[in-house]
């Protein structure tokens, strides 16, 4: 088991010999421990509506001048049949928080994904009451992905301000409590953090990997964080990039409405970080399900997926949102496979398995 400080001195300078090192360790227990196949997990993002204002977000209810859309459910039973055709085993129901998509309508999917298809089906729908993911598992659900984004809580609180679209959202929840309620209505849990976020820093990250291990998580995908220029955390960060006696610095983090104090302190948002952080969570975690996360695939298209693999992910997730509403669900800025149809991105989603030298599921199904 890695201490804090182990963790930490990996953290500290993730580049050169040192994380190639730690990447063939967690590579040569991901080989051990999960085998060499890449499990595949459809993506299938039912809609872009979101009553929150978290402030890195390019979905944000506060952002205008992006068109809305909520898929129907025959549209996501199309996109679910792709992810049986590939011969994929799970689907990922992905979506912000939105008022419009009933408890009863999610029931409905996945009651319909089950009898239609048998795939397992992983929910990622942000924060909703319990009664909601009891109605769910009955309904067939079998895991919950739940970002805690940070387990830094004053820098989680400011980037998850109170107050949504709807002017009714309580202030933030407490993640971990809920990831544990989950577990007990018989979920597999699931979490992970953005790197890189203004703010936070190499000694929050080994915290994270701390709680990762003991929540014992089932499923950790983190990736680099991406500042998307039309949000608030954007442009706090263009101002950070500024020097400390520029003028327009003060003022542009006030417009931003960026107050975190010790704002300054950043870890570099860049795949190696990323690398060492699903390297480390391989060691903490041996058995758990890691992703090689779009955001990682967004940073470098060539060779980023298949990097995250060779460091210990075991985990890829195409995107199977039709191609008309892939850009309206804009997290952040130039998503990979957004112009992609579903069949371009499980054909390169393949290509990378095999480039890193693993075996796609869809070869054994
Ligand atoms: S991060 Fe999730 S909850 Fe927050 S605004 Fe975006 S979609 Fe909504």
């Amino acid at each position: 088991m890695l201490s804090y400080d182990e963790i930490l001195a990996h953290l500290t300078e993730p580049s050169g010999d040192r994380l190639e090192r730690l990447r063939r360790r967690a590579d040569a227990l991901r080989r051990e421990r999960v085998g060499d196949v890449v499990y595949l997990r459809g993506l299938i993002e039912l809609s872009n509506h979101c009553r929150r204002n978290c402030l890195y977000c390019g979905v944000r209810a506060g952002r205008r001048g992006i068109a809305r859309y909520r898929m129907t459910i025959d549209e996501v039973l199309q996109a679910a049949s792709l992810a049986k055709r590939f011969g994929y085993g799970t689907v990922v129901l992905q979506a912000g928080e939105d008022a419009g998509l009933s408890d009863e309508t999610i029931a409905e999917i996945i009651a319909a994904i089950k009898q239609k298809f048998s795939l397992i089906v992983t929910l990622s729908l942000g924060e909703r009451p319990d009664s909601a993911f009891l109605r769910w598992k009955e309904a067939g659900a079998d895991r919950y992905l739940m970002r805690l984004e940070t387990s830094n809580r004053r820098l989680f609180e400011a980037i998850h301000p109170s107050g949504g679209g709807d002017g009714g959202v309580a202030k933030t929840t407490d993640r971990v409590a809920m990831l544990g309620r989950l577990r007990q209505m018989g979920y597999q849990i699931g979490s992970g953090v953005m790197i890189g976020i203004p703010g936070q820093t190499t000694e929050d990250l080994a915290r994270d990997l701390m709680l990762f291990s003991e929540l014992r998580l089932d499923m950790v995908g983190s990736g680099p964080y991406l500042p998307h220029s039309d949000t608030p955390l954007g442009k706090a960060a263009e101002a950070l990039a500024l020097p400390q006696d520029d003028p327009r610095r003060a003022a542009l983090l006030r417009q931003a409405g960026w107050r975190y104090p010790e704002a300054d302190r950043q870890v570099v948002p860049s795949n190696e970080m990323a690398f060492a952080m699903i390297a480390l969570t391989r060691l903490l975690l041996p058995g758990a399900n890691i992703p090689s996360t779009t955001a990682i695939a967004t940073l470098d298209g060539q060779h980023g997926r298949a990097m995250g693999l060779r460091s210990g992910a075991n985990v890829v997730m195409p995107n199977l949102t039709p191609t008309k509403y892939r850009a309206l669900y804009e997290i952040y800025p130039n998503k990979a496979a957004t112009l992609e149809t579903p069949d371009q991105t499980h054909a390169a989603a393949i290509r990378q398995i095999r480039d890193a030298g693993l075996i796609p599921e869809s070869d054994r199904a």
